[in-house]
């Protein structure tokens, strides 16, 4: 982390879990565990329908409020999606877009997670971009060919002012609610190649700016190691945001103190 040129962020993804009566316990135990600080931007991208919830009893526990999909089209005949203006409405601030998880079970092409990440950005969201590859490339020693292709793709189109409002997660697909974490030194690796990609594609300034986030089960023992390497900004965590004490750990190990 280098919390002088950059935000740090934790931001929690439930995925499909947790009831709308479920937010008031969480929100309620979190509190008191989690850091007083400013220092942590703690998010919480909830399922759709609790979302409303989360942005009535979150703010108690500094949560900003994030989802978790988004739809290309701004609205009309789309029976089932939601739009960035309904999302930036409703008071949402982050939203995933290209979770591998989307991209295997909902076939999203990086086309796709292009179109929804600048539908984020107009709107004023920040888009969480996940990349990351599958075990099978990095045994064939084409993690950063891959990532560099993700990177630049859900980024075409995406200048250096809507940049700003960017998040980027590198999340190796092999380490998504497996329990097998990449070290810290992979982590490192990847999201500084992360940072020169950026570098490549918009200069110095956005890539020292840019928050890059690792994900990929990351939780209460492991957070501190991973959180203490240079380019490492935050974590994109799953599993263990729905614990509230872990949740909290992993907030505390970025250095978070209590104001
Ligand atoms: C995720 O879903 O983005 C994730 C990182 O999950 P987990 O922490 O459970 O591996």
């Amino acid at each position: 982390m280098n919390p002088k040129y950059r935000k740090t962020i934790i931001a929690g993804n439930w995925k499909m879990n947790m009831l709308v009566s479920d937010v008031k316990p969480f929100v309620e135990e979190l509190k008191g565990y989690i850091p007083k600080t400013k220092t942590c931007e703690t998010v919480l991208c909830v399922p759709a329908v609790n979302i409303a919830a989360m942005l009535k009893l979150g703010k108690e526990a500094r949560i900003v409020c994030g989802a978790q999909d988004v739809s290309k089209y701004d609205k009309g005949a789309y029976t089932g999606e939601i739009s960035a203006s309904q999302l930036a409405d409703a008071g949402v601030k982050y939203c995933i877009v290209g979770h591998s998880e989307r991209r295997e079970y909902h076939n999203e092409s990086d086309m796709l997670v292009n179109a929804k990440t600048r539908a984020l950005i107009e709107k004023g969201i920040c888009p969480i971009i996940c990349v990351g590859e599958s075990l099978e490339q990095r045994e064939m020693g084409l993690t950063m060919a891959h990532i560099n292709y993700q990177v630049r793709a859900a980024l075409a189109g995406v200048d250096v002012t809507m940049l700003r409002h960017c998040v980027i997660a590198y999340e190796p697909i092999w380490a998504i609610g497996t329990g097998k974490t990449a070290t810290s030194d992979q982590a490192e690796e990847v999201c500084r190649e992360i940072r020169l990609i950026i570098r490549d594609m918009y200069g110095a300034r956005a890539a020292r700016s840019i928050s890059i986030l690792y994900g990929g089960s990351m939780n209460a023992k492991n957070a501190a190691e991973l959180l203490a390497q240079p380019d490492v900004d935050g974590g994109l965590i799953g599993g263990a945001s729905l614990k509230p004490q872990d949740f909290a750990t992993i907030i505390s190990a970025t250095g978070a103190d209590n104001e």
